[in-house]
């Protein structure tokens, strides 16, 4: 192996740089690739949970760690729950997915990993360079997921929220939770800083992840989501803070942006992951997203062909999630009633099929025939110089 000098260099070694080295290691064409895996801390850990939703086979369905096969949502009216029957909802724990990949990783004679700080990326003499405080990488090609494209800012971005929560994964001595099924989002808390929820994953009887989660545009000082959280077990479980024990902490913040992502940071250096901009704007959820980008760049790598570097969605659906987007910031009360007249309304397997926007133009008509839609066409109004213009 030339120094420095590497076919491939994944510089990030979260969801989507691992995503992408797990699939490149279980191509039978790309086993000549000589790849760098590059993060400032190659330690697993358990700070994250990603969940999501399949109806296949999952590829790396061993690493999964919990799954529920209903799913309940609750607001301040009603509830609803329903068991998925044609998909499953299920979590892996970050600490669970880096460990395995790193070890696949480090048994391949073909990857080497180093961690250091990764500063910028460039494109000189036809190679792409990844300047780190250890020196710089060169490569044909670089997946990046760490730093955002000089351009970022400047990129068309009209409806920018973000998805903040904390989580504490707790633990009680009574038996309180139904580890069958996941509160998707409970609206039944309030919401004077934004469209607000509680999720919760409960693994066991006893044991649960709560969740207290903001779609808006600012973060709130630390204390209050925990304030939250501890609010929401006493009045809904009756929990006070001597009756059940904190595990874990998780928390985090997603952006939910009708961003016009560039996928190049420079000349062969691709944005992967929430940087690409695969993160769905009305949801935040990417696990899937990212999984579906990289299966499309390796086979891309495997065949010769172009890199995809479209838009993660058709434009139909970025409509819909510029929609969205522009009721959640200007409409959180409205935006509450469309929330609860689509959990009420839909299955959640049309809702499922929905966010992975695998639904027809019918079926689409027909969801938001269901909730109040004139609001929909003041925010067609609104976002109508990004709608007409190709969004
Ligand atoms: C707590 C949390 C929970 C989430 N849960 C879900 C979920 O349930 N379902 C879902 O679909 N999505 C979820 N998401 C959204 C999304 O799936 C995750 O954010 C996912 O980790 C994104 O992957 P990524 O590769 O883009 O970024 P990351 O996983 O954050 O990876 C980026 C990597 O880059 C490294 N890095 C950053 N800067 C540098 C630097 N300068 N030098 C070297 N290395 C650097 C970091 O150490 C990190 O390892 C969650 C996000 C968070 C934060």
């Amino acid at each position: 192996m030339k120094n420095n000098d590497y076919d491939i260099v994944i510089a990030g070694a979260g969801a989507s740089g691992l995503t992408l080295l797990w699939y490149i290691l279980n191509s039978e064409h790309l086993e000549n690739l000589r790849i760098l895996l590059l993060d400032q801390s190659l330690k697993p850990d358990n700070s994250k949970t990603w969940c999501f939703w399949n109806k296949g086979p999952f590829p790396l369905a061993k690493l999964v760690y919990h799954s529920w096969k209903k799913l309940e949502v609750r607001t301040s009216e009603n509830r609803f729950a329903e068991s998925l029957n044609q998909y499953k909802y299920q979590c892996i724990r970050s600490i669970d997915y880096t460990k395995e990949i790193l070890y696949l990783a480090r048994k391949s004679s073909r990857v080497d990993l180093v961690e250091t700080s990764i500063q910028e990326f460039d494109f000189k003499s036809e190679k792409a360079l990844t300047i780190t405080d250890d020196g710089t990488y060169s490569s044909e090609l670089v997946f990046q997921s760490v730093k955002k494209p000089k351009d970022y800012h400047r990129s068309k971005a009209d409806n920018v929220l973000l998805q903040h929560f904390t989580g504490w994964e707790i633990e009680t001595s009574e038996e309180l939770f139904n580890p069958e099924r996941a509160i998707f989002m409970d609206f039944d808390v309030p919401q004077q800083n934004g469209v607000t929820f509680m999720y919760l994953l409960p693994y066991q009887k006893t044991r649960a992840l709560v969740e207290y989660t903001i779609f808006s545009e600012s973060l709130l000082p630390a204390d209050v989501y925990e304030k939250e959280l501890k609010r929401y077990l006493a009045q809904k479980y009756d929990l006070n803070e001597e009756s059940f024990k904190i595990l874990r902490k998780e928390k985090g913040v997603i952006p939910m942006e009708d961003r016009k992502y560039n996928q190049w940071y420079c000349q062969n250096v691709m944005n992967i992951g929430i940087i690409g901009g695969f993160a769905k704007p009305s949801s935040g959820y990417a696990f899937m997203r990212i999984h579906e980008q990289c299966r499309e760049i390796v086979n891309a790598l495997e065949n010769n062909f172009a890199l995809p570097d479209r838009p993660v969605s058709s434009y139909r659906f970025r409509v819909y999630d510029m929609m969205l987007l522009y009721l959640l910031k200007h409409e959180p009360d409205i935006s509450l009633k469309i929330f609860h007249d689509f959990f009420r309304k839909n299955s959640f397997n049309t809702i499922l099929k929905f966010l992975d926007e695998k639904t027809n133009f019918a079926q689409e008509v027909t969801i938001f025939s269901k909730v109040p839609y004139i609001p929909f066409f003041k925010s067609i109004y609104k976002m109508k110089h990004r709608i007409f213009t190709g969004a």
